[in-house]
Order: structure tokens, then C-alpha cells, then sequence
């Protein structure tokens, strides 16, 4: 597991993106499924656990979920697997480790961008933004092709209109 000189657990998104930025080398802790195999030191570790990112929210347009919000919670919410035939529910069954799924977060998984993850590829069939940080927000496909920025993910948006879109062209095919 990382070390740190010191650790600071703020109580929202700006203060904690503001003490990570201030540092000389600092780490983000999530879920710390990843975190867990490094023996990196850090001068600052920001526990994101009480920035009030974890949630589920179902808009009129989209569906949006915060940063912290594990996976096992994603996977079992109604809103969730209710949308898109459940494939994000799906993914995060067929994520191997329990711990990861049990433990991980939704940032944690984004912001590791992994190539071998069960989750972006279903994630970037579908409409989602990225929120980050003092930065807006920009598409996945996007996020996923930057260079690292020392962002801080606070969480994601998924469209609802573009599955919708489609099953209304499909339904308009002719029989
Ligand atoms: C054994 C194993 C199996 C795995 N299997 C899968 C899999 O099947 N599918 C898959 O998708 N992934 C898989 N992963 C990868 C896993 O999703 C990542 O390790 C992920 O980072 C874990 O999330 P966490 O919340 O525990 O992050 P942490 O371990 O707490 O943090 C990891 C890194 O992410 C950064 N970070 C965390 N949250 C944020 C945030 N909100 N904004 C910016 N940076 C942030 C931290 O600074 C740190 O550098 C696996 C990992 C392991 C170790």
C-alpha cells in the first residue's frame, strides 16, 4: 500500500482538487483496490471518502453518477439496471476480483483508464461525459485519449436520449 507524509479527508470536490494540486506529489484515495499492490510515497494522500461524491442520480435527460460511488452500488441500483438491458450491471459482475468490484470506485476505474477494463468499453458504446474538476467536462472517448492531466474525476453522465434515439429509429423500420 502508499504512504503519505500527511492525509486530509475534505468534505467536497473543490477542496480536496485544490490540496491535491498544492502538493509536491500527491495521490487521490478511492477505493484503493489499485493503490493497494503500489509502495509509492506520496507528501499528501486527499481521501475523497466524505467529498460528497457518491451518488446515483436519474435526470430527466441523463443519468449521473459521482466519483466514489462503488461499483457493487452501481451494479445493483434499479436506475442502472433498468438501463441499456443492464449492461452496465452486467460489466461489473464480470469484473474477476470481488474486492475490485466491491471496493472500487467509478472515478478509480475512469481516471485508471485500463486498457483491460470490463467497464470503459460499455461505457463508451453508450453517450457519457466525464466531469472533471475546475475543467468542465468532455466526452470519454475524449478523457480516454488525454494525457494525464492531475485531474481530479468527480464523476459521469450518461445520456439517456441516445439509446432512446435508437430504439425509436429501429421501431421505425419498415416491417
Ligand atoms: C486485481 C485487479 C483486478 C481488476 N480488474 C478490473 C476489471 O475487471 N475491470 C476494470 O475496469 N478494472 C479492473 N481493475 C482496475 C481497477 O478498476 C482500478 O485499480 C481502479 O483504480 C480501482 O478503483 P479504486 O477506487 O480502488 O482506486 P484507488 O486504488 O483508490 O486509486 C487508484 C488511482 O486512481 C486515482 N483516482 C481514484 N479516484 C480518482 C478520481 N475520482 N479522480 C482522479 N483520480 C482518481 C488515484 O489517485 C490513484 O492514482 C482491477 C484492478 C485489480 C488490482
Amino acid at each position: 500500500m502508499i504512504t503519505s507524509t500527511t492525509t486530509l479527508v475534505p468534505d467536497n470536490p473543490a477542496a480536496a482538487y485544490a490540496a491535491y494540486r498544492q502538493a509536491a506529489s500527491a495521490v487521490f484515495l478511492a477505493g484503493t483496490q489499485g493503490l493497494k499492490y503500489k509502495k509509492d510515497h506520496y507528501d499528501l494522500a486527499v481521501d475523497l471518502s466524505k467529498a460528497g461524491m457518491q451518488y446515483i442520480e436519474e435526470r430527466e435527460d441523463d443519468i449521473v453518477i459521482g466519483a466514489m460511488t462503488p461499483l457493487w452500488q452501481i451494479k445493483i441500483s434499479p436506475v442502472i439496471q433498468e438501463f441499456a438491458g443492464g449492461a452496465i450491471s452486467k460489466a461489473i459482475s464480470d469484473v474477476a476480483d470481488k474486492n475490485v468490484q466491491r471496493y472500487g470506485t467509478l472515478g478509480g476505474v475512469i481516471s485508471g483508464k485500463a486498457p483491460f477494463s470490463v467497464l470503459l468499453p460499455i461505457l463508451l458504446s453508450l453517450h457519457v461525459d466525464v466531469q472533471l474538476q475546475d475543467k468542465g467536462c468532455m466526452s470519454l472517448d475524449d478523457y480516454l485519449y488525454c494525457p494525464p492531466m492531475g485531474e481530479l474525476v468527480t464523476g459521469i453522465s450518461i445520456a439517456k436520449e441516445a439509446v432512446y434515439t435508437a430504439y425509436k429509429a429501429y421501431r421505425k423500420l419498415p416491417a
